[in-house]
Formats: structure tokens, C-alpha cells, sequence
């Protein structure tokens, strides 16, 4: 299937590890042109070097941290300047720390704001103007399986992910007559450095394992296994794709089976 994506601009963020390092690197892989970021100059060169290995297209690649307006702002003006435009946004940030309630001040909850719902905000107000003129563009969120069904331990993500959607739910009907979608991807358990740290979490809530804590994800996942980036990487690029022009306001997940709802 040709998904079209030759030459189109993709900005992703949150791209030095784990997830939004496979879709920028499926994105490349297909042809866009890619622009990235990350807070950690050192951890985004190398990802960079690594997306230019596999796919033969170096990134762009810009220190920002998403939770940051002014940052958002840098990050978008950099890929302008480079690439004229943007037509494809990813929006992704690290996670919210795990904890239970109690574990998490006002502080804590102000951070979440920051980074899971503002970041995406931020984003969409600086790349949507552009889209809307050229009448074409594809915003991918990525949320979470807390959106469909809350995860133990992560009270901070489960409420801020559910903002997420509600905020994307709305933009794709406002924007959807200038050849805009808005869709989420729903990660289930996947293998990234943010996995470790939720296994951390449950070791220490329920004095289990952190190898516990993995078989016990395993034996709720019909899949049998936890998930691989690159398997939410290729729903993305589909989504961010020509080819999904009729598919809007949805939330996708990629868990393996892990959902137990109906929708
Ligand atoms: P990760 O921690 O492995 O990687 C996060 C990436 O975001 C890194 O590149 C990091 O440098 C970057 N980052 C973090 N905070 C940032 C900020 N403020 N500004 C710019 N860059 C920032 O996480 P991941 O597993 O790739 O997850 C990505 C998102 O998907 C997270 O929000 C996570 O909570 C969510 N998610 C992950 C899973 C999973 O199983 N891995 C499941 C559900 C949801």
C-alpha cells in the first residue's frame, strides 16, 4: 500500500527513545521528512544518528521540552524554518509519574497538565493555521489504554489522557471541513523505558517482582506478550497517512487484546 507520505513534513514529539523515536523512524522510513524532539540534547543526537542509519533520512532534530510553551514554539519555528510547513503532528511527552492519589501533590498535578495536555495544546496551536491554509493535515496524539480503561497506579496519566481525548474529540469535528484528522493511538503495555518504571511501581505498591509485575501484564494481555514500539509506530504512519483521509475522532489502541470494552 502506498501510504502517500513521500515528502510530507512530520513533526514528532518526544522522539529521542521509545515510541516517538519508532514513529519518527517509521515515518522516515516511508518517505516524510521528519523533524523531532526531546529535552535531552545528547540522548536526541543519537537518535537522530540512528533514524539516519536505518532509513537514510537525518532528522531534524531540536532540544525542546513540550511542557514548555516557549519551547513548543521553538521546536515548531525550527521545522518551519527548515521545511516551509508541517503536515503531520505527532503530539506524545513522557509519561506522568505512577503513583497512587495520595502520592501526588498539587504540584504533581500541575506537571501533568503541563506535559500531557497542554504539550498537545501548544502543538496543535502552532502547526493548525498552516494545515487549514493548505487544506491537508493529519494530528496523531499519543494517549493511552488508560483512556478506554484506567491502570492501577497511574491516576496522574488516567485523568490528564481523558482530557486528551475530549480535547481531540472536539477539534476533529471544528477542523475536519479543511481536510484535517485527529486521531489517538492507545499504547497498550509496551516495551519502552516507560514500562520500567510502572514495573518499578508495582513492585514497590504490591511487594511484588519487577519480573512479577511483567508476567502478570503477560497473563492479562490475550497476545500473550507485551507490545513492540514499532507496532504502534505503523498505525501512526497509517493514520498520518493519504490513505486514512475518512478516518477521524478515533482513539486506536495497540494493546494486544488488553481492552476489555466493547468500543
Ligand atoms: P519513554 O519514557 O520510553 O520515552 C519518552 C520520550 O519522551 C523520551 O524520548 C523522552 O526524552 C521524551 N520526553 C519526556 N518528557 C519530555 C518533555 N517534557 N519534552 C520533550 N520530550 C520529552 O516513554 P514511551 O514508552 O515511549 O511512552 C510515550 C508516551 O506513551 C508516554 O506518554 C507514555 O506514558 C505513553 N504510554 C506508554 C505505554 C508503554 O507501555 N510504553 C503505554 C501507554 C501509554
Amino acid at each position: 500500500m502506498n501510504l502517500g507520505l513521500e515528502g510530507k513534513v512530520a513533526l514528532v514529539a518526544a522522539a529521542s527513545r521509545g515510541l516517538g523515536r519508532a514513529i519518527a523512524t517509521e515515518l522516515a522510513l516511508e518517505g516524510a521528512l521528519v523533524s523531532m524532539c526531546a529535552r535531552d540534547a545528547a540522548s536526541l543526537e543519537r537518535a537522530q544518528r540512528d533514524i539516519e542509519a536505518r532509513t537514510g533520512r537525518q532528522p531534524l532534530a531540536i532540544t525542546a521540552d513540550v511542557s514548555r510553551a516557549e519551547d513548543v514554539a521553538r521546536f515548531v519555528d525550527a521545522t518551519l524554518a527548515q521545511f516551509g510547513r508541517v503536515d503531520v503532528l505527532v503530539t506524545n511527552a513522557g509519561g506522568p509519574p505512577a503513583g497512587v492519589f495520595e502520592s501526588h501533590g498539587a504540584d504533581a498535578w500541575e506537571s501533568a497538565f503541563r506535559l500531557t495536555l497542554a504539550s498537545a495544546v501548544e502543538l496543535v496551536r502552532r502547526v493548525l493555521p498552516g494545515m487549514k491554509e493548505r487544506k491537508w493535515g493529519r494530528i496523531v496524539n499519543v494517549t493511552s489504554i488508560a483512556v478506554k480503561q484506567p491502570v492501577d497506579y497511574l491516576i496522574l496519566s488516567n485523568s490528564l489522557r481523558a482530557a486528551v481525548t475530549g480535547f481531540a474529540r472536539t477539534l476533529a469535528t471544528e477542523v475536519a471541513p479543511f481536510g484535517i484528522t485527529v486521531n489517538n493511538v492507545l499504547p497498550g503495555y509496551t516495551r519502552t523505558e516507560r514500562i520500567d518504571a510502572l514495573a518499578m511501581a508495582r513492585s514497590s505498591g504490591e511487594g511484588i517482582t519487577k519480573q512479577a509485575a511483567f508476567a502478570d501484564w503477560e497473563r492479562q494481555i490475550p497476545a500473550g506478550r507485551l507490545g513492540e514500539p514499532d507496532e504502534l509506530a505503523a498505525l501512526t504512519a497509517f493514520l498520518a497517512s493519504e490513505r486514512a483521509a475518512y478516518i477521524t475522532a478515533q482513539s486506536i489502541a495497540v494493546d494486544g487484546g488488553w481492552i476489555r470494552s466493547l468500543y
